[in-house]
């Protein structure tokens, strides 16, 4: 058998007949899985053909209507012609338009303009920058081209330059639309806090700090450099991600806060902050309420006392001390319960055990047991009682399920060794990837494109039309 099928498209002006055109024919002879339905090939090539036909018709009937001026009426003279490439899910159209002389009531104007291509000033419609941009957050450039050239029909369109160019050009958008940074978000005095609703739970606050590869030698530390990632939580569970990289990031604060502001906090609400304890990471805890608390992720306590307990496997009992593992259990339980200046004294202890003369491997626990020790100290005043805390339902640490800087930054930035980043690439691909893995990002194209929102399904066909 053979399947025809037809483009029929019905003008608004009653008057006029429908314009009627073939878009595909398909042949089927035995029926078999191969030719049951549509080929793929086929789906595309019947998609960019509907495409065609119908934007031919919306140009033609757009250009129609720019041809009097929109003040006064006047038809506009025609200065010639011209054609305007526009990228689209669906294969890239030539679209021609002329180009119109401006109407003499309007003398400030440039003298000429072209309709079309005032209407697509980006020259991709938003549908295809969205899908361009989720993809390319979650896989890395390549793929996406390779991705949505294999599946739509937009063969030889897009390119790895132009899809990381969109992904810049939607996150430059994005971080437009982001206030000024201050030093502090606080605001108001204690009287006018007492006065506020009860507040809801306390916000937590992961932030976490990771590296990626660098592109130049613009960076510290074997060709890498930092980015912060984190998640805010509400006492409902719902999370919000977001991540930055210091020293290219002008508003980090700016970018919390606002954050923290759309999930409700209000200044006489508690927000905890769980870090790491890096310099980088507890600055940015800082000036966004007066009821915020600080607290070293247990997390990162327990990672450090396995790799410790890892090392000392390596190191026989003579040189370590024969308690060595009862007595990091025991630091690990003065910590639990905020005992930090028996901890402390504990490892110093442990330290002065070790033989850090006796091979590599013990004088590498040595130095990584200092450097614990070091750890411990600085932070002392962000260990509360975990054990309580734990047992009070409070949060203690944030990578119960995966950790952060993982499931935002290792997935796509780092798993190819041979992946590298420009700190403002990097920070721009940060914030699609929070966006898209918050699904927050159709959201705001629909805020941007209003048109893009679907309403209702598509119509069935009408009954005349067969
Ligand atoms: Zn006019």
């Amino acid at each position: 058998m053979r399947i025809r099928v037809q483009v029929l498209i019905e003008s608004d002006q009653e008057a006029t007949s429908p314009h009627v055109e073939e878009v595909a024919c398909f042949e089927r002879d035995q029926l078999s899985p191969e030719t049951l339905g549509l080929r793929l090939d086929e789906a595309k090539h019947l998609l960019a053909g509907v495409q065609q036909v119908m934007t031919a018709q919306q140009i033609e009937e757009y250009v129609e209507q720019q041809r009097q001026c929109s003040h006064c009426g006047q038809p506009l003279a025609c200065k010639g012609h011209h054609q305007i490439g526009v990228r689209t899910l669906f294969s890239k159209l030539t679209l021609s338009s002329p180009r119109l002389y401006t109407c003499a009531c309007q003398p400030r104007k440039p003298r000429s303009w072209s309709p079309v291509a005032a209407l697509f000033p980006e020259r991709s419609t938003p549908e295809l920058l969205c899908q361009e941009v989720r993809w390319a957050s979650l896989l890395s450039y390549g793929v996406t081209v390779k991705l949505l050239s294999d599946l739509l029909p937009m063969e030889h369109q897009l390119s790895t330059s132009t899809v990381s160019r969109h992904v810049h050009q939607v996150a430059e958008r994005l971080e437009g639309e982001l206030g000024d940074e201050q030093s502090s978000f606080i605001e108001g005095c204690p009287d006018q806090w007492y006065k506020l609703p009860e507040p809801a739970a306390p916000l937590v606050v992961s932030l976490d700090g990771g590296y990626v590869h660098a592109r130049s030698k613009e960076c510290r530390k074997d060709g890498s450099f930092e980015v912060i990632v984190g998640t805010s939580t509400t006492g409902e569970g719902a999370t919000t991600r977001f991540g930055l990289v210091p020293g290219y990031d002008t508003k980090p604060r700016r970018r919390l806060f606002e954050i923290l502001r759309a999930q409700g906090l209000q200044m006489n609400q508690a927000i905890t902050f769980l870090t790491d304890g890096g310099d980088t990471v507890r600055d940015l805890t800082e000036g966004h309420s007066p009821q915020a608390s600080h607290i070293l992720d247990w997390f990162h306590i327990t990672m450090r006392l396995t790799v410790l307990n890892q090392m000392a496997k390596g190191v026989s009992g003579e040189h370590k001390g024969e308690q060595f593992f009862l007595e990091l259990e025991r630091v690990k339980w003065f910590l639990w319960h905020s005992n930090v200046y028996k901890a402390l004294q504990l490892l110093e202890w442990l330290e002065l055990d070790i033989d850090a003369q006796a091979s590599p491997e013990a004088r590498k626990l040595a130095k990584t047991l200092h450097e614990f020790e070091q750890y411990i100290r600085t932070n002392q005043s962000s260990i509360p009682n975990y054990g309580d805390r734990y047992r009070n339902e409070e949060a203690i640490s944030s990578a119960v399920a995966e950790s952060t800087v993982n499931q935002i930054v290792s997935k796509r930035f780092v798993k190819k060794q041979q992946m590298r980043w420009t700190r403002r690439g990097a920070h721009l691909l940060l914030q699609v990837r929070t966006g898209v893995l918050d699904d927050t990002l159709t959201a705001t194209f629909q805020r941007w494109y209003p048109g893009m929102e679907t309403g209702e399904s598509p119509q069935e066909p009408a009954l005349a039309a067969s």
